[in-house]
């Protein structure tokens, strides 16, 4: 018996949530699984009803559950209150409550989408590598930080066990996948970085099958570019994985088909990385393929059923491959399905596999 909370929260983050709901109900049908799901407020909607957009007793939801399932937050609505009001701040906390240290983001290209990208088809085909970003630590934490009429500083640390615990987590990563792990520095200018690395190599001698190697984080941008197809595992810091884990997100196409496990030593919160985008909101538009893979990786990482996140990224790829494309995925001329198609088709090829 597994325990899910849904937090939907703002503009599209209800429908793709449902989406992923329905899913995750066909899989419990096929596979005789017990999985109960309760929803909580958060964002804007739970501003609406309660003042605040992370009330205790979501939070308390959230820490008392096996993995939570995320939506989206935010909306014009809500973008003029103050900044510890704002549902951004709501999204920090609960990561930090929930102690989510890790980042994973997948690049991975699905075949029926390989023309999607702004990347040449024969250097994208073939992608598939996983992006660890500390999420924590570092520079986005580190005190002192501030700024005034002369100057503006921000103080980049990381504590020994801050490293040590996301380099094991990359190296477990990657024993279960092709057992390459690229950490990505900049030891050559930054001490920080070279601390990093240090811990990274001490780390390594626990793993002695995975082959682990260097890269600055300027050749790495550039890497991802040129050859993404090098990469197995990639693990940084949380500055350099903030732009890293967006370029090689957006390089296997849109943001409505990517997801992401945030994961700490109890508890872990899966989301697509999209917004809210109220642009597209309550129109049954919304492309649900991001969340329904984050699904995915729940099974993956919090419930260690690997046959039922295959069975997902399988039924998710026939969809594609049927032709199926919501707006954002579509090629001209390409007729275009709502929301409410996709997933009845990702649910139906569940249903027969
Ligand atoms: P966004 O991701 O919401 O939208 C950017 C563009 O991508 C829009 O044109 C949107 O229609 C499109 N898009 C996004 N997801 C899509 C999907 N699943 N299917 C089809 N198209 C999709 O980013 P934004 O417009 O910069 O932000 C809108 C709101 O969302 C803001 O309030 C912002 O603060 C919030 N936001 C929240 C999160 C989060 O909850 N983690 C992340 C980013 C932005």
């Amino acid at each position: 018996m597994f325990k899910i909370v849904t937090i939907p929260g703002d503009g599209i983050g209800s429908e793709v949530v449902a989406s992923a709901v329905q899913v995750i109900k066909a899989l419990e049908e096929k596979h005789g699984l017990e999985i109960e799901i309760e929803e909580h407020l958060f964002g804007g909607a739970s501003y609406d009803v309660h003042g605040e957009m992370l009330t205790e007793e979501t939070l308390e939801a959230c820490k008392n559950c096996d993995a939570v399932l995320l939506g989206a937050v935010g909306g014009p609505k809500w973008e003029n209150l103050p900044h510890e009001k704002k549902p951004e701040a709501a999204l920090l906390r609960i990561r930090k409550e929930l102690g989510l240290f890790a980042n994973f983001r997948p690049a991975k290209v699905y075949d029926a989408l390989v023309n999607a990208s702004s990347l040449k088809s024969e250097i994208l085909s073939g992608t598939d590598f996983m992006v660890i970003r500390e999420l924590t630590g570092g520079i986005y934490f580190g005190q002192p930080r501030g700024y005034d009429e002369e100057k503006g500083w921000n103080t980049m640390v990381y504590e020994k066990y801050e490293v040590e615990r996301i380099a094991r987590l990359a190296f477990e990563t990657a024993m279960k996948r092709e057992k390459r792990l690229v950490s990505i520095d900049k030891a050559n200018v930054l001490e920080c970085s070279q601390f990093w690395r240090n811990i990274v190599h001490e780390v390594h001698k626990d793993f002695p099958e995975v082959e682990l190697s260097d890269m600055y984080v300027d050749n790495a941008a550039m890497q991802v570019v040129r050859d993404p197809k090098q990469f197995d595992v990639i693990v940084t810091k949380n500055l350099f994985g903030d732009i890293l884990s967006d370029i090689s997100g957006m390089i296997t196409g849109s943001l409505g088909m990517l997801p992401s496990a945030s994961i700490g030593s109890k508890h872990a919160l899966y989301e697509p990385i999209h917004g809210s985008a109220p642009d597209i909101a309550g129109r049954n538009k919304a492309n649900p393929i991001a969340t329904i893979a984050s699904v995915a990786m729940m099974f993956e990482h919090s419930f260690s059923m690997q046959h039922i996140a295959d069975d997902i990224y399988t039924a998710i790829e026939k969809t594609l491959e049927s032709g199926l494309r919501t707006a954002d995925i579509a090629n001209p001329g390409d007729s275009v399905a709502s929301t409410e198609e996709i997933t009845d088709a990702i649910t139906a090829s569940l249903e027969v596999s």
